[in-house]
């Protein structure tokens, strides 16, 4: 019998491979998700169950919305959320760039079409990105917010709500990460 260890809010707690767990709450956002057996993200600070969850929403988003205007900041809502230890130059990357991306949409109104060429533009070449140090505590709101939406509309309204949440979460850094994107853009107008 294989004995491993459950990560997240139960570190002590043991269970047999094969069978499911009872649900654990994601220590990044919250979310009580089923500890299935299965992949987690590389770099992303999510439990298994939550990173199954979250992939389970974007595949029902695509079969019931094909590519909603709204996904991009489901994505971003998600991995600021998910930031690691800041170990990782992904990890680093994918907070900056994300935090980035909340700010351009709801401080600045982005639309979707300039948020994916901001992010386009962030990662075309392999910049040094700081670590940006995560509060404690998880945002307000999580996934499970925007999983049990009934049609678009209200999907998206969710997914704003979601979004807003997880950026004042992030609130000690906001001045931070708006010097970067203000910084990005000036360099940008220099080219
Ligand atoms: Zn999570």
């Amino acid at each position: 019998m294989v004995v491993r260890r459950i990560t997240g809010n139960n570190p002590g707690v043991m269970q047999s491979e094969g069978k499911k767990a009872a649900p654990v709450a994601c220590p990044s956002c919250g979310a009580v998700c089923d500890d299935i057996d299965g992949p987690t993200h590389p770099y992303l600070a999510a439990t298994r169950g939550c990173w199954a969850a979250f992939g389970a929403i974007q595949a029902d988003e695509m079969a019931r919305f094909g590519y909603p205007a709204i996904h991009g900041l489901v994505v971003d809502a998600y991995a600021a959320s998910h930031g690691g230890d800041g170990t990782d130059r992904r990890d680093r990357q994918s907070v900056c760039i994300h935090l980035m991306a909340l700010c351009a949409t709801l401080e600045r109104g982005e639309t979707s079409p300039g948020r994916i060429a901001l992010l386009q533009r962030l990662t075309a070449q392999p910049l040094q990105w700081p670590a940006v140090d995560r509060p404690d505590g998880v945002p307000a709101l999580n996934h499970t917010h925007v999983a049990a939406a009934t049609d678009l509309d209200e999907y998206t309204h969710r997914a704003g709500e979601w979004a807003s949440a997880v950026w004042s979460f992030w609130v000690p850094a906001h001045p931070r990460i708006r010097n970067m994107l203000q910084a990005w853009e000036s360099h940008r107008l220099r080219e």
